[in-house]
C-alpha cells in the first residue's frame, strides 16, 4: 500500500518530501561501518573509534560483517591481493553502501605509487569511492571530517524518488 503510494509520486511533493527527510535523518546518523583494517592508516581508525574521539557521537559503530555494514572505510595500503578481497566484501554488502577511502594509500598508492609493483593506485579501481580522507595517516579527526563529509552526502539522497 505504502509503496503503491510511494509509486504515484515521482515529481517532488511534500508527502516524499518529508519521507525522504525521515528515511535520510536515520541512515545518515547510522553509519555503521566495516570493521577491518589493512595498514598503519588503521590505527588512526581505531583511535577515531576509541573513548578519546568516540565515533559513535555520530552514530557511527563497528560490525564485524559486511552484512551488518553500512560503510567500508579502506584503512591502509590495498596490496593487489587484498585488492580482490575487498571487492568480494564490497559485493557482500547491503545496498545502501558507501566507501570512504582512508588515507594516501587507499587514495591512490601513497608513498607505493611509482614503485610498489604490489600496491593498487587506489581502492576506486576496484570499488566506488564516495569520500577521499588525505593524510599519511590522516588524524582521527580528518576521518570523522570524512564521515561527517558522507553523513552530509546521505542527507542530500532522494531513495524514494529511486523506486522506479
Ligand atoms: S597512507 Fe601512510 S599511514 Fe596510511 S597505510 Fe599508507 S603508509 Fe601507512
Amino acid at each position: 500500500m505504502a509503496l503503491s503510494l510511494v509509486h504515484k509520486f515521482d515529481q517532488d511533493n511534500v508527502i516524499v518530501e518529508k519521507l525522504d527527510n525521515l528515511l535520510n535523518w536515520a541512515r545518515s546518523n547510522s553509519p555503521w561501518f566495516f570493521q577491518f583494517g589493512l595498514a598503519c592508516c588503521a590505527i588512526e581508525m581505531m583511535a577515531a573509534a576509541a573513548p578519546r574521539h568516540d565515533l559513535e557521537r555520530f552514530g557511527a559503530m563497528p560490525r564485524a560483517s559486511p552484512r551488518q555494514s553500512d560503510v567500508m572505510i579502506v584503512a591502509g595500503t590495498v596490496t593487489m591481493k587484498m585488492a580482490t578481497r575487498i571487492k568480494r566484501l564490497y559485493e557482500q554488502m547491503a545496498n545502501p553502501k558507501y566507501v570512504i577511502s582512508m588515507g594516501s594509500c587507499a587514495n591512490s598508492g601513497g608513498p607505493y605509487w611509482q614503485y610498489g609493483y604490489h600496491v593498487l593506485k587506489g581502492v576506486d579501481l576496484v570499488v566506488p569511492v564516495d569520500v577521499y580522507v588525505p593524510g599519511c595517516p590522516p588524524r582521527p579527526e580528518a576521518l570523522i571530517q570524512g564521515i561527517n563529509e558522507l553523513q552530509r552526502q546521505i542527507r542530500e539522497e532522494t531513495p524514494l524518488r529511486k523506486v522506479s
